[in-house]
């Protein structure tokens, strides 16, 4: 396992020196200079004892059992008091395990906050790997202390958590939003929890194609829910209101243009600048980019370099 690890760390270093060479990924909108005095934690009820959290950042999934919760994503650190503030208006029992969907920091900034209150973090391996390292979208940053890397971490597959009668279902997606996704599936409530790699905002979402992110791989986790859902289906996704099937199926439809699109100019050899000047998403831009040059350009940035992904 210790070899495993290391030989994941060359590789990511090789990696970082390689894609010196490289654009970097082309990041959502960096987190704006935020009053968190001003955020407000809204809970939606999902039945069956399941909420949605949405404040600032990725939104958060609370399964209440019997003598425990499950959560899913923990937003950023200033607002982890307002959240467990939220948290205890739903129920009193303690939080037994926070799950990290992917790295990035509006998903995972409230890590170390909660473990400090003996919450079990749980994620995909790359996650406790990235965090360590301290990579972000676009830059590194000093390493979080330890005690907000995950402790329980798994490789790939599913494997199920269960606290006090709640079963959630985690699933590794291999190379999607980034390296390390996890979607969670709670059955007794059909609640199912995308992270980043689908959003509800109507509009292109971020690949982070320099740590392991793919379009390929956004299809394929699509293709995945679209197995899992029904219509009955309460889709709590990263960013964005409260999503069903028909939601997935736009876009998953986009994710498929732009692949089939941007793919076929990659094979002809053309470079990065040659395909953002030939503007091949013009139609879809309108819809998923309205107004928004930069945010149209980053999409086709991310969809291109999916190709070169080392
Ligand atoms: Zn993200």
């Amino acid at each position: 396992m210790i070899r495993i690890t290391l030989a994941v760390v060359t590789a990511l270093s090789l990696a970082s020196v390689a894609r010196a060479q490289q654009p970097a990924a082309t990041p959502a909108p960096p987190p704006p200079l935020i009053d968190w005095s001003k955020i407000e934690i809204k809970t939606t009820d999902l039945g069956n004892n399941t909420y949605m959290l949405a404040g600032q950042g990725g939104n958060i999934t609370v399964a209440v059992g019997t003598d425990g919760i499950i959560m899913v994503d923990g937003q950023y650190a200033p607002l982890t008091e307002k959240i467990k503030t939220a948290i205890k208006a739903i129920s009193p029992l303690p939080i037994k395990y926070l799950v990290n969907t992917h790295y990035h920091g509006d998903h995972t900034g409230g890590n170390e906050n909660f473990a400090k209150d003996g919450v079990v973090i749980v994620a995909h391996d790359n996650i406790r790997v990235r965090l360590a390292a301290g990579t972000t979208l676009g830059a590194n940053v000093t390493p979080p202390r330890p005690d907000a890397l995950p402790k329980q971490t798994y490789l790939g597959g599913s494997f199920a958590l269960e606290v006090g009668g709640r079963k959630a279902q985690l699933t590794h997606i291999a190379n999607a939003h980034t390296d390390g996704d996890t979607w969670v599936y709670f059955a007794d409530a059909n609640v199912l929890c995308t992270g980043d790699t689908v959003n509800n905002l109507k509009r292109y979402q971020t690949i982070d194609f320099a740590n392991g992110g793919d379009v390929r791989g956004m299809i394929r986790a699509a293709d995945t829910y679209l197995k899992v859902a029904n219509d009955e289906t309460k889709v709590v996704v990263g960013h964005g209101p409260l999503a069903s099937k028909k939601d997935i199926v736009e876009f998953r439809e986009m994710l498929i243009t732009s692949r089939d699109r941007i793919q076929k100019l990659y094979d002809e050899g053309k470079t990065e600048a040659e395909v953002l000047a030939l503007n091949p998403l013009a139609d879809l831009n309108e819809k998923w980019a309205p107004g928004n040059a930069a945010l149209a350009a980053a999409h086709t940035r991310n969809v291109y370099n999916s190709f070169g992904r080392l």
